[in-house]
């Protein structure tokens, strides 16, 4: 959903005949339904060139979705935009490659059985997360219930670091968030902090595996040790939720020694997106439960005209099922060992980046591309010029690495953030680390309006 106002003043402004073909001598209003047809060709232009002047997605350095696919990926997608992944009596080929793709996740997260794992698509990790944190309501709800008490405070604990759907998930369903703050030195959740916040109200944890901020992995097995005490003391059986958005496809391949997963005994759910490390277009997100008794019952809408057991828990109905062709296709194509040496190629480029970045001198890094290929500094001392105006002037030359501030209670700390994924070579990386010395350069001679009296490189 676009909440753009609509802009009534200019509603009869016209586009046409500056742009789209030869032929082309008519004009269209911007912001109505225009009155007549017009030939595909022209349409196709004055849409294609439209999109121009959007971003280059490939020197976007601050999204984490997936910007290249292979061709046959893509051959694939375009045989399958018309398949409706709800219609699973339709397209049961789509929707067995749904589950397979389930129970490959629930088997690469070690689930203690993965056949007996239950899980869905989604359309990215904030879908999963609310469908996550609804079965986690509902299963603590069902516990208050039985032991007669009352079930109108839940609360979830997590880190204020937490991407924003989880503070989504809290306002929409009503739920009161428990935020642990971030301290000097520490940007993510600590097991400590995490436990002393937890109380008989609490629906669960949620742990991130590869924070938005910073890129770090939150100390998932620390929180479980420390939530098994606090459950044994209580009785109170708080389940802990992995976001692991980028790191459910970074650390079964780069650190498959870590414990994060299904192999903790708190962890119930985890949910990860396909279109970030999964390396898929963007529009598909991942939430696997542990065992089916973690997803309740009532959650799920049976389809009756299927004649199968065919559960479905989502807020859309209607979604394209080509992203689950495409998410199926990268599995099969690369394997267990072609996602470890694609996501190593990544990680290689970050730490190189993250030391070249840090041997400038005038940075310190907060962390350096060691969990998920992400990393992030700030100035070392106040400089003559901020990581905003950085950012602007690396923007001249085509490449958003964006710079923001962090939360409570680290506010007045600017930081600026690499996401290096597929496709981001070390001959870009150097490309980057050459506009960034120049915009450095600029910026300390005072040269803060960008590029006027310097010149563009490139
Ligand atoms: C990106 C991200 C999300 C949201 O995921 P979408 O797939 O964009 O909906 C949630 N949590 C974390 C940690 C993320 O990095």
């Amino acid at each position: 959903m676009a909440l753009h106002k609509i802009k009534t003043k200019e509603r009869d402004e016209l586009v046409g005949n500056i742009y789209g073909s030869r032929d082309f001598d008519r004009k269209v209003p911007k912001y109505k339904i225009p009155k007549e047809e017009m030939p595909a060709d022209h349409a196709y232009a004055l849409v294609h060139d439209m999109l121009m002047l959007d971003g280059n997605a490939r020197l976007n350095l601050a999204t984490f979705v997936g910007t290249w696919m292979e061709p046959e990926a893509k051959q694939l997608m375009s045989e399958t935009f018309d398949k409706n992944m709800i219609d699973k009596d339709e397209y049961p080929q789509t929707a067995e490659m749904e589950m397979r793709c389930v129970n490959m996740l629930a088997d690469l997260w070690h689930a203690p059985n993965s056949a007996e794992t239950i899980g869905c698509s989604t359309t990215g990790s904030s879908e999963a997360a609310m469908l996550a944190g609804l079965a986690m309501k509902w299963r603590w709800r069902k516990r208050m219930q039985e032991q007669g008490k009352p079930t109108d405070k839940p609360n979830l604990v997590m880190g204020i670091n937490v991407q924003i759907c989880w503070e989504k998930f809290c306002r929409y369903w009503d739920i009161e968030p428990k935020q642990v703050p971030m301290e000097s030195g520490r940007y993510c959740l600590d097991a400590e902090e995490a436990i002393k916040l937890c109380d008989e109200n609490t629906i669960g944890i949620v742990g991130i595996l590869g924070t938005t901020f910073t890129g770090e992995y939150e100390p998932i097995a620390k929180i479980d040790k420390e939530l098994d005490k606090l459950n044994k003391k209580t009785l109170w059986q708080i389940p802990i939720h992995v976001d692991a958005a980028s790191g459910g496809f970074i650390a079964p391949f780069l650190q498959p020694r870590l414990k994060w997963d299904f192999r903790l005994k708190w962890v119930k759910s985890i949910n990860a997106s396909g279109h970030k490390y999964g390396l898929v277009y963007p529009g598909v997100g991942w939430i696997v439960w542990r065992d089916k008794e973690e997803l309740p019952e009532e959650l799920i809408f049976r389809v009756n005209y299927l004649g199968g057991e065919m559960p479905t828990f989502a807020l859309n109905f209607s979604r394209p099922g080509n992203q689950i062709v495409a998410q199926y296709y990268n599995f099969l194509r690369l394997g267990f060992e072609g996602y470890r040496r694609v996501q190593q190629v990544s990680q290689d480029v970050a730490k190189y980046l993250a030391k070249e970045i840090a041997a400038m001198n005038i940075f310190e890094l907060l962390s350096d591309g060691s969990d998920i290929p992400v990393f992030c500094w700030k100035l070392k001392k106040e400089m003559s010029f901020t990581l905003f105006q950085l950012s602007d002037r690396l923007r001249y030359h085509g490449w958003q690495v964006p710079a923001y501030t962090l939360p409570e209670n680290l506010t007045d700390i600017t930081v600026m953030r690499v996401v290096v994924r597929e496709g981001f070579t070390i001959e870009l990386a150097n490309l980057l680390l050459d506009d960034m010395k120049r915009a450095v350069h600029d910026l300390l001679k005072g040269d803060v309006d960008g590029g006027q009296k310097s010149g563009f490189h490139h």
